[in-house]
C-alpha cells in the first residue's frame, strides 16, 4: 500500500471514530475539529494529509514547526508542545494557535512576539489534570499546565494582552487516569472560563487513545497523531 493510501485509510477511520463519538454523545457532526499532529513525520506526509482535506495541523516542537509551516502556508498551524519563552517569537511567526499557554511569563513573551510579527495569536490555556492521575504521577513525565485554580488569573492576562486572543483550554489526560474523570474536570474548568470570557469556547482534548472520552465531555478540537500517521520513532 502506498503511503498516500495508508493515510487515506487512517483518515477515513479517524473521521468515522469522531463521527461515532459525536453521535453517541448527541452532538452535531462537525462540532469537533481534527488537528493532525504531524510531529516526527516528514512534510511530505503533511502535504498528503492536506491533499486529503486536512486543514489543521500541529507540532509539539518549535524546531519542526519552523521547518514545516513555511512549506505548507495554506494550512492552519497549531503549536501544542511545552514552550520556552525564547521560542515564543518563532511560534508566533509560524502558528496561528498555541495550545500550551501555562504561565504569565509566556503570555508576556507571546504578546510581544505577536505584536512584533503583526499576527494575532489564538491562545489556549493548558490546564493540569494531574489531580486525576495516580498519586505517584509526580515521578512520571511532567506534562505541564496551569492548576485549575489559577486559570482565571492567567485568562485575564491573555485577554488583556495585545494581539493575543483567548481561545479556551487544552489538556492531556495523565497516564493512568480515568479519561472520563479527567475530561469531566476539564469541562468544568472550561465552563467557568466561558462564563467570564464567552469567546473562549474551545476545548482541545483527546488524542489517539482517548478521543471518545474527550468528545463525550465537550472537546471541540481533538489532536491526533498515531491514529493518522502510525507509530512514531522517538526523536533524540
Ligand atoms: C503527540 C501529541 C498528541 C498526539 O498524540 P497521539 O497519541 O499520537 O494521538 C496530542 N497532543 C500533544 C500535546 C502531543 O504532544
Amino acid at each position: 500500500m502506498s503511503r498516500e493510501d495508508e493515510l487515506r485509510e487512517n483518515l477515513r477511520n479517524v473521521r468515522e471514530r469522531i463521527q461515532a463519538a459525536c453521535q453517541a454523545a448527541g452532538r452535531p457532526e462537525g462540532s469537533v475539529t481534527l488537528v493532525a499532529i504531524t510531529k516526527t513525520f516528514p512534510v511530505s506526509d503533511v502535504r498528503a494529509l492536506a491533499d486529503l482535506g486536512v486543514t489543521e495541523v500541529g507540532e509539539n516542537r518549535e524546531q519542526e514547526l519552523k521547518v514545516k509551516a513555511p512549506e505548507c502556508p495554506d494550512l492552519v498551524w497549531h503549536f501544542v508542545g511545552q514552550l520556552q519563552s525564547n521560542k515564543a517569537r518563532s511560534v508566533a511567526r509560524h502558528a496561528q494557535v498555541v495550545h500550551s499557554v501555562d504561565r504569565l511569563s509566556l503570555v508576556t513573551a507571546l504578546s510581544k512576539a505577536a505584536v512584533d510579527e503583526g499576527r494575532v495569536l489564538r491562545c489556549l490555556l493548558q490546564v493540569s489534570l494531574a489531580a486525576y492521575g495516580p498519586a505517584d504521577a509526580a515521578t512520571g513525565v511532567n506534562r505541564g499546565g496551569v492548576e485549575p485554580a489559577d486559570v482565571p488569573a492567567l485568562a485575564a492576562e491573555v485577554a488583556a494582552a495585545d494581539w493575543l486572543e483567548l481561545g479556551g483550554v487544552m489538556a492531556v489526560a495523565p497516564l493512568g487516569a480515568d479519561p472520563d474523570e479527567a475530561f469531566a474536570g476539564l469541562a468544568d474548568v472550561a465552563s467557568r472560563l466561558r462564563s467570564e470570557h464567552p469567546g473562549a469556547d474551545w476545548i482541545s482534548a483527546g488524542m489517539t487513545g482517548d478521543l471518545e472520552a474527550a468528545i463525550r465531555h465537550g472537546a471541540t478540537h481533538v489532536r491526533l497523531g498515531r491514529a493518522l500517521l502510525g507509530t512514531r520513532t522517538p526523536l533524540g
